[in-house]
């Protein structure tokens, strides 16, 4: 391998970067906000003063950006790219690996990995689960769409920033399958809140009352692992005032992306509309920035 080229050093990509670097991968590094760059260069990687010059000599280059337009405008230059009306993707040397990890529409995935083939290049579509902390640890669980010979190559590299790696089928099946399980968490998350409102309110102990669902039918990631009632459980975003953890507004973000897939597919998704409607309201409300199990305020009475 000859580098890394790593392209969008936000709260994610900045530590997938910088774990690539300790490594001892050579990491190639852009991004539009220079103190993202400072940052990277500071956890080991080697700042390029462009996206072009982030993935010279490299074979194998990365992406971690915020939505579909980003990630067409930097690959097909057709968007919001350094580069615009002159892809990223006509840049890079031949038979490159392109890793998109963005979580995007699955139209966008397609429309890139396409023309990516068509150069000659090799993309795979890897969506992340597990958050900025995921990020930091490098414990991220990657969902990967493309030809199972690409991600076998993908894997590991891959590696040094996650745990589990999925390959979910053909080029978008990790945005589809991203799409799913955050549709269902969002679900079960509302439905979590719910539930433990209503038992409160009726003078339960909430974590009485978690304890007993956890070891019934009404068991769930969302209550076990990351129970939504401050106090319940340590460490977990609720006991530290929602702050960090998993943004209401990403969460809407990503329900938005279920919603245009479920239309694609003719498929009814009433309980994920429903949800993208109670998030959306939430978010509304001034808390988008707070993690999504902040939904409890939603169904909780003011103290
Ligand atoms: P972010 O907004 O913190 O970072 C995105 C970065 O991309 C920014 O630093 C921005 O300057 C940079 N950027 C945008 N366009 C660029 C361009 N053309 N060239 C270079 N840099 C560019 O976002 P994030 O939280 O890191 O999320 C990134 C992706 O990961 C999103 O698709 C998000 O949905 C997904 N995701 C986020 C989380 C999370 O908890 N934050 C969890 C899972 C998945």
């Amino acid at each position: 391998m000859t580098g890394v080229g790593f392209i969008g050093l936000g709260n994610m990509g900045g530590p997938m970067a910088a774990n690539l670097a300790r490594a001892g991968l050579r990491v190639q590094v852009f991004d539009l906000l220079p103190d993202h760059l400072i940052a990277a260069g500071q956890a080991g990687c080697h700042c390029a003063a462009s996206a072009a010059q982030a993935v010279a000599g490299c074979d194998l280059v990365i992406s971690m950006l915020p939505a579909g337009e980003h990630v067409v405008g930097l690959w097909l230059g057709t968007g919001s790219g350094d580069i615009v009306g002159n892809g990223l993707l006509a840049a890079l040397s031949p038979d490159t690996l392109v890793i998109d990890c963005s979580t995007i529409d699955v139209a966008s995935a397609r429309a890139v990995g396409e023309a990516a083939r068509a150069l000659g290049h090799r993309f795979i579509d890897a969506p992340v689960s597990g958050g900025v902390a995921g990020a930091v640890a490098g414990t991220l669980t990657f969902i990967v769409g493309g030809e199972r010979a690409d991600f076998e190559a993908a894997k590991p590299i891959l590696a040094h920033m996650g745990q589990n790696l999925f390959h979910a089928g053909a080029l978008g099946a990790g945005q589809i399958a991203k799409m799913c399980n955050n549709m269902l968490l969002a679900i079960q998350m509302a439905g979590t809140a719910e539930a433990l409102a209503l038992g409160v309110k009726e003078g339960l102990d909430p974590a009485v009352l978690s304890g007993i669902m956890a070891k019934s039918s009404g068991s769930n990631w969302s209550l076990e692992r990351y129970n939504p009632w401050p106090g319940v459980m340590e460490k977990v975003p609720a006991s530290r005032g929602y702050e960090g953890g998993f943004m209401t507004r990403l969460m809407v973000k990503d329900l938005g992306l279920a919603m245009a897939l479920a239309e694609h597919a003719h498929s009814a998704v009433p309980l994920g509309a429903l949800a993208r409607n109670l998030f959306n309201l939430h978010a509304s409300r001034g808390e988008g920035e707070r993690d999504f199990s902040s939904i409890l305020n939603l169904y909780r009475e003011p103290e």
